[in-house]
C-alpha cells in the first residue's frame, strides 16, 4: 500500500513515483514538476472548489468527485459544482447528491477545473461566478488536444483517455490512497470517456490505471450496468427516432441526423439520453464523419461529431468556436438548426471531398 504521509514530506512526490515505477516500469509518468506544482496549491488550500464542465458527463463529474473525495479524506472542505445538474445515469456515483449549480459565497482558496481547458466551458457555473473565476487561483487539469488551459498550473495531458486517467496517475505518483467511493468516480470517469475501454483512446497505461482503482475497490461492472445496460424506455424511443432521421451523402461517408425539441418531447427523454448516440453514427459501416445536430430549448444548437482517421474531428469544431479531441469533438452553432446542418454538412463535405 502506498504511504500517504509520503504527500507531506519534501520527497513525497518522489517515493509515489518510484511506488509506480517499480510497478510499472514502462508506464510514462506526468511531468513531475507539473504535479508538484497543482499539489503544492492543493495543500495550501482549505477550501476547494472543484468544477465539472457544462452539461456533464461521467468524466467532469466522476473526476470532480473523484478528487473530492481524496481531498477531503486529507481535511480539506470541498464544494463540487457544475453549470448544469447531473444526468439521472449518474445517480450511483458517490457523492453526486452534493453536486451544486453555483459557487455560493465563493469562499475558495483553491479552484479545480476539471475536464475542460477553458473557463468558458463551464457554461453559466463561470458566467454567474465570472469576477471571481478571473481571479481566482486555478488549477486546470484536462486532455483535451484543443485546450488553451485556464489555471495558474495546467496539467494537460493529450495521452489521457479521460482527466480521471490523469487524476489517478497524478495520485500514484505523490503516493497518495485512494478510498473505494474515490476509485468508483474516478473509474467512472475512465470507463465512460472509453466506452469501457473500446475507444482507440484506451492506452496501456489507462489499463494499468484502472488496474490500480480495481485494487482500491472500484468494481467496473457497478459502473458499466447503470451506464450503459440499463437504459430507461423514454431514452430507446429518442434513439429510434434519431435513427429514424439518418441521413448520408457522398455515398455514406458522411452520416448525420438531428434531435429535436419535439422528439424529445414525444418520446418523454431528457436532452442527455443522447450521450452514445454520436459514436453510433460514426460505427456505422463506411461512415468517415458522423454529426449529431442538437435542437437546443434555451439557445443555439450543439453539434457533436465524430470522424475516423485521418479526419480531425477537433480542428473542425475549433474552426466553428468549439473544440475536444480527434475523434470527438463539439460545438455551439451560432445559427438556427437548419443553417447549422447547411453551413457544417458543406464544410464537412469539403473536407471528406479534399481528401478523396
Ligand atoms: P460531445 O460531442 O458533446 O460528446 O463532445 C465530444 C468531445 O468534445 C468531448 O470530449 C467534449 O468535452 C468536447 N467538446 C464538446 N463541445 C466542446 C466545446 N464547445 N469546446 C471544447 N470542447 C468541446
Ligand atoms: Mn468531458
Ligand atoms: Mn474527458
Amino acid at each position: 500500500m502506498v504511504q500517504q504521509s509520503s504527500i507531506f514530506s519534501n520527497s513525497g512526490a518522489n517515493s509515489g513515483a518510484s511506488v509506480i515505477s517499480a510497478l510499472q516500469p514502462h508506464v510514462v509518468l506526468l511531468d513531475e514538476a507539473q504535479v508538484r506544482a497543482a499539489w503544492a496549491l492543493m495543500r495550501q488550500a482549505g477550501r476547494i472548489a472543484l468544477l465539472a464542465h457544462e452539461h456533464p458527463d461521467g468524466d467532469a463529474l466522476g473526476s470532480a468527485l473523484g478528487l473530492a473525495h481524496v481531498l477531503r479524506s486529507l481535511g480539506k472542505t470541498c464544494v463540487v459544482a457544475c453549470a448544469d445538474p447531473p444526468p439521472a445515469v449518474y445517480q450511483f456515483l458517490p457523492g453526486i447528491a452534493e453536486v451544486q449549480q453555483d459557487l455560493g459565497d465563493e469562499a475558495f482558496d483553491l479552484v479545480l477545473a476539471l475536464d475542460a481547458g477553458e473557463l468558458r466551458r463551464y457554461g453559466t457555473l463561470y458566467e454567474r461566478h465570472r469576477a471571481f473565476l478571473e481571479q481566482a487561483p486555478i488549477v486546470n487539469i484536462d486532455h483535451h488536444v484543443t485546450s488553451g488551459g485556464c489555471g495558474q498550473v495546467n496539467i494537460l495531458d493529450v495521452a489521457s483517455a479521460a482527466t480521471a486517467e490523469i487524476l489517478t496517475l497524478m495520485l500514484m505518483q505523490l503516493g497518495i490512497e485512494i478510498s473505494r467511493d474515490a476509485a468508483t468516480c474516478l473509474l467512472t470517469g475512465i470507463i465512460t470517456d472509453t466506452r469501457s475501454f473500446e475507444f482507440s483512446a484506451t492506452t496501456a497505461r489507462t489499463l494499468e490505471v484502472a488496474a490500480h482503482l480495481l485494487r482500491a475497490g472500484a468494481v467496473p461492472a457497478e459502473i458499466i450496468k447503470p451506464v450503459y445496460r440499463i437504459n430507461p424506455l423514454p431514452k430507446a424511443r429518442l434513439w429510434g427516432r434519431v435513427l429514424g432521421a439518418i441521413e448520408s451523402s457522398l455515398g455514406g461517408r458522411l452520416v448525420w441526423s438531428v434531435l429535436t425539441q419535439e422528439m424529445l418531447r414525444s418520446s418523454g427523454a431528457t436532452a442527455d439520453m443522447d450521450d452514445g448516440l454520436p459514436s453510433y453514427l460514426i460505427d456505422i459501416q463506411g461512415a468517415e464523419i458522423a454529426a449529431l445536430f442538437k435542437e437546443h430549448a434555451d439557445g443555439a444548437p450543439r453539434v457533436s461529431l465524430r470522424t475516423k482517421h485521418p479526419y480531425d474531428a477537433a480542428a473542425y469544431a475549433a474552426h466553428f468556436g468549439g473544440g475536444g479531441h480527434v475523434r470527438a469533438a463539439g460545438f455551439t452553432f451560432q445559427g438556427t438548426l437548419e443553417e447549422a446542418q447547411r453551413v457544417v454538412l458543406a464544410f464537412l463535405e469539403e473536407q471528406l471531398k479534399k481528401s478523396n
